[in-house]
């Protein structure tokens, strides 16, 4: 698995992760517990309390029977999936199978299904928000939302005498900021950007670059991927601080196409590009 360190507004933000087509997409951070997907076993994924599950296909789901199991093992606080509606029964009955292969109890993990448009509190100050993404089978994407708290503009300036006297008189001192930390698209075609423009503007963009291969336009677009040149349309509209790639088909070798989409991204993208790509084996 590769590590990034990105600087953004909240801080460093650590994401460990790997990640190639057909064989595995896991996408790790540590500092808020949460897997956006897993589609292989991981030591790393084990810790990590939430997991969101984009879709059902095996490269972004299959480490979930791994994380349950190990949890199980190791006496690990209950563990919550999260998955949209089409794969949230199928997981669950994924888990009783292989908690019944095992010999033992069930798995204390909770299936909870989420829809597009639909918020849920991580902690406090994170939250996840879901849309639709552009793939084949029903896909979802999420937004990683930081609520903080921040004194009102028109108290700027004031004395912190003066601050503490308002506060404790009842008046609302501080006001809610909402940034939207970071998107995962999980795997789309690029018209996921038409429909969710704000995308634009998210620090952090977590995507996929599955084709380079001129040859692979129609392969892109008949499965819902995102092909370079897709990428290439689009970077003169992207403002985000970081963008990280996912997901580069077996059909390339990983230098060769690491090489193809530095080359061709490196110079129009605003952010810093960064590629989550491995080999597995
Ligand atoms: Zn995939
Ligand atoms: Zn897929």
């Amino acid at each position: 698995v590769r590590q990034l360190r990105l600087e953004t507004s909240w801080g460093e933000l650590r994401i460990t992760g790997g990640s190639r087509a057909g064989e595995g997409s896991l996408v790790l951070l540590p500092q808020l517990r949460l897997a956006l997907d897993a589609g292989r076993p991981s030591r790393a994924l084990v810790p990590l309390r939430h997991v969101f599950v984009s879709h059902g296909h095996i490269d972004h789901c299959l480490g979930v029977v791994a994380w349950a199991s190990q949890r199980h093992l190791q006496r690990m606080p209950r563990g919550v999936v999260l998955a949209p509606a089409a794969v949230a029964g199928k997981l669950r009955a994924l888990l009783a199978t292989a908690a019944l292969m095992e010999g033992g109890d069930p798995y204390d993990v909770v299936v909870r299904e989420v829809r597009a448009e639909e918020r849920i509190a991580l902690r406090p100050d994170f939250s996840l928000r879901f849309f639709p993404t552009s793939h084949w089978v029903e896909t979802i994407g999420c937004c990683l939302e930081w609520t903080r708290r921040r004194l009102r503009d028109e108290l700027a300036g004031l004395a912190e005498d003066e601050l503490k006297r308002r506060h404790e008189a009842g008046e609302e001192i501080t006001t809610e900021v909402m940034t939207p930390l970071l998107a995962y698209l999980a795997d789309t075609g690029p018209d996921v950007f038409e429909r969710e423009t704000w995308l634009a503007d998210v620090e952090v963009l977590i995507t996929e670059c599955t084709f380079v291969d001129p040859r692979d336009h129609e392969r892109a677009r008949r499965f819902g991927h995102t092909h370079l040149d897709d990428l290439v349309s689009l970077a003169p509209r992207l403002r985000n601080r970081h963008v990280v790639l996912t997901h580069l088909s077996r059909r390339h070798r990983l230098g060769p196409g690491a090489r193809a989409i530095e080359s061709a991204l490196t110079n129009l993208l605003v952010a810093r590009l960064h590629l989550l790509n491995v080999e597995w084996e």
